[in-house]
């Protein structure tokens, strides 16, 4: 499709043993490095990508976005970001989940293409807008933009105190929700499809599954310990 490519794990396929099981591709969760990488290692694979031709962050729910143009020499030298770009075709940019919205977005006749992390905190933050500022600076058109958000927490399950949700909705009204229980709620992907729509992001595209609700997605907040999807996209 026109050169981009969106992808989203679910949580089967790996090597990880309970509670990880099976592809955790998330590395600060607690599970044995070597599962991690191996499972790194099948996710790329089975998308046709070399494993070490993918990008990661170290996602900490702020709004702050990292251009990169290759891999990461080391550990030490990933960027506390929750959004990545690239103008490099073949780079693939990955974002790690467990009922966050992953966000991908890819600009193919540009060749420019981006990855977030928009949590309750980001989304609030503006790590999507930050992310779309970022690409638009490197040449993009947001009326070209694909935006692709992946399984994530929905606003019927992600219950939070009415006073929070007084305040996410005064930042981002869209992302105001109720619980299927009839209590207060926020619906991040919401918010994440509304702040594109104001920046001119039409063309999008939101999964269906709710990771709460999903028993083959990680879910943080049923399960806490547990492992961590992740989101790819890359340019031909
Ligand atoms: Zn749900």
């Amino acid at each position: 499709m026109n050169g981009a490519h969106f992808a989203f794990t679910d949580r089967w396929g790996g090597v990880s043993a309970v509670p990880y099981e099976e592809l955790n591709l998330g590395g600060a969760v607690g599970d044995d490095p070597e599962a991690v990488r191996a499972n790194r290692e099948l996710a790329a694979k089975s998308l046709g990508l070399d494993p070490a031709r993918v990008v990661w962050m170290n996602q900490v729910h702020g709004a702050d976005v990292a251009v990169v143009d290759g891999p990461w020499g080391s550990a030490a030298e990933i960027p506390s970001v929750d959004a990545i770009v690239t103008t490099r075709r073949g780079l693939a940019l990955a974002v790690l989940t467990a009922d966050c919205t992953p966000v991908l977005l890819a600009d193919p006749v540009a060749g420019i293409a981006a990855a977030a992390h928009a949590g309750r905190p980001g989304m609030v933050a503006g790590v999507v807008p930050a992310a779309v500022r970022a690409m638009t600076e490197l040449g993009a058109d947001p009326a070209r933009i694909l935006a692709r958000t992946g399984p994530a927490v929905c606003g019927r399950c992600y219950e939070v105190p009415e006073e929070m949700r007084a305040d996410v909705a005064a930042v981002e009204p869209a992302a105001y929700a109720e619980t299927s229980w009839g209590t207060s709620a926020v619906d991040v992907t919401a918010g994440v499809h509304a702040q594109l729509d104001r920046l001119g992001v039409h063309d999008r595209e939101q999964s269906p599954v709710c990771t709460i609700e999903s028993g083959d997605h990680f879910s943080y907040r049923r399960d806490r310990t547990t492992g961590r999807l992740a989101g790819y996209v890359w340019l031909d």
